[in-house]
């Protein structure tokens, strides 16, 4: 039997706002436990929580990038579950009027466009951390009260790589907003994701699990396909799905149980009655419209339209908005896109992989790349000795001019010069010169390279070759 495989993900992003959604403590991770709480957050009986402005920003910021509703009044709600994390026995969420409602993500798989709807995103708070060990469970309640935002997709992807690339293109939008950095290692985007199997075709949508406690994409995207052939094999002997919450075990590569899944009925939700209800006019959706940047899809085509680069090009230099940055302002200096990409892409790129730097702390700043591609574009410089005074810049910070100049890299165009190493290996090497003047002509690429040794990459090719050929005859 044929199966749909239907996925739907609930995605929370920490917000990088300075203070918390409540109060005012700050958000900072990896402090010493417990030193970042007041009486709000410890939920102290009486205190009062008040919203920060901030996270209604990132919200509205985020809607608009995702192309959601922004609703003008939403309210927010109580959680209620126990644990020991949580102090204040409920989590203050939204409901059934969530700010942002009804928006999508358009992603890409093997070529392809899809459009995966977003059913809503609402503001919450995070719990604190259990942080767990031999001699017992401790908790640090510095996360406690930290501002998030939940991005719920419709059931629309139907394969774990869509919720793969879904995932990424997120990840891509929601940085490129700057309301949070994502970074999975510290728990600032995290994933749950609910997945079942249907009879081809059919409308209906089978029972789902939910998969949660996974720490990269690709840990979703291996959980998803382990959970789809479970469920199959479950299906397919004449079992029941079980609608469950699951943990992906990487070690042994295979989803346990967790609890059987609560339903929203079970959580208590009601209106949270410490807070107002939040207003949204015109005049704040425009003013948070202004302060999105171009966004990565239009970004991306605008450098496949004024640029004609190719769709994986534009791809890569739009991956991260300072990547994309850091080219333009590039250009800025130098303006010859087809070279500066290929610099970025090739040496650039892998210069901050090599030093684990992030593009905006680069070691060759844009205006700094542009001076060295000046000397290439000129032919004062052939391509490989470019390369090593990136290196070297990499490494010494000084500019390319100061390193062309002190080490006498300037490419040797000067046919007198080229002439007279080339004469030298040409009475060094005359049993080669003989077989290439009976008709091995091949063997020129044999000077060449020896014109290019003994100029330690500094000849211009395209004239020692010319002088070869001349005195070969
Ligand atoms: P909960 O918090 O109870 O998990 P939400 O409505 O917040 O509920 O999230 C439900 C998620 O599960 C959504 O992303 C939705 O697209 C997805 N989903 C709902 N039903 C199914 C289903 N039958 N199969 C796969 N995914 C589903
Ligand atoms: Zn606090
Ligand atoms: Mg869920």
């Amino acid at each position: 039997m044929d199966w749909d495989i239907v996925i739907g993900l609930e995605v929370h992003a920490q917000l990088n706002t300075n203070t918390k959604a409540f109060c005012s403590c700050k958000v900072n991770y990896g402090d010493s436990p417990n030193t970042h709480v007041c009486p709000v957050c410890l939920a102290y009986p009486g205190s009062l929580p008040v919203l920060n402005k901030e996270l209604v920003n990132s919200a509205i910021k985020l809607g608009l990038a995702t192309h959601c509703t922004i609703r003008p009044n939403s309210t927010f709600a109580r959680k209620n579950y126990f644990y020991p994390d949580l102090p204040k026995g409920y989590q203050i969420s939204q409901f059934d009027d969530p700010i942002c409602y009804k928006g999508y993500v358009d992603i890409e798989v093997a070529g392809k466009e899809k459009r995966i709807g977003l059913t809503r995103i609402h503001m919450e708070e995070d719990a604190g951390k259990s942080m767990h060990s031999e001699s017992g469970t401790l908790v640090d309640l510095n996360r406690c009260g930290t501002p998030l935002l939940e991005i719920v997709s419709e059931p629309d992807m139907s394969s774990p790589q869509e919720a793969y690339a879904y995932l990424t293109t997120l990840k891509q939008i929601v940085r490129y907003t700057e309301v949070s950095d994502c970074n999975m290692e510290e728990g600032s985007m995290r994933c749950d994701a609910n997945i079942s199997l249907k009879p081809k075709g059919q409308k209906e949508l089978g029972t789902r699990t939910e998969l949660k406690n996974m720490n990269s994409f690709r840990n979703v995207e291996r959980a998803l396909i382990y959970e789809a052939n479970r469920q199959k094999e479950v299906l397919e002997s004449g079992g029941k799905i079980i609608q469950q919450t699951l943990l992906w075990d990487e070690q042994n590569g295979k989803t346990k149980s967790m609890r059987s899944k609560e339903d929203s009925h079970d959580y208590r939700y009601f209106p949270e009655p410490d807070l107002s209800p939040v207003f949204v006019d015109e005049a704040w959706i425009e003013k948070m419209r202004k302060l999105l940047p171009e966004l990565p899809a239009e970004r991306k085509q605008r450098f496949i339209d004024s640029f004609s680069f190719t769709s994986e090009d534009a791809s890569v230099l739009t991956s991260e908005k300072e990547i994309a940055d850091y080219f333009e302002a590039t250009l800025k200096y130098f303006n010859n896109p087809k070279l500066v990409l290929n610099w970025v892409r090739n040496e650039v790129l892998r210069i901050l992989v090599d030093t684990g730097k992030n593009i905006s702390e680069s070691p060759v700043s844009p205006e700094a790349l542009a001076e060295l591609l000046v000397f290439l574009d000129k032919k004062e410089i052939t391509a490989q000795t470019a390369k090593a005074v990136i290196d070297d810049m990499t490494k010494s910070g000084r500019s390319a001019e100061s390193i062309i100049e002190e080490k006498g890299l300037k490419q040797i165009s000067d046919s007198l010069e080229l002439e007279s190493m080339i004469n030298k290996i040409i009475s060094d090497n005359d049993v080669i010169v003989k077989r290439y003047q009976e008709g091995e002509t091949k063997l020129l690429t044999f000077f060449i390279g020896q014109v290019m040794k003994i100029s330690k990459g500094q000849a211009d090719q395209a004239v020692a070759r010319d002088i070869i050929i001349k005195r070969l005859g």
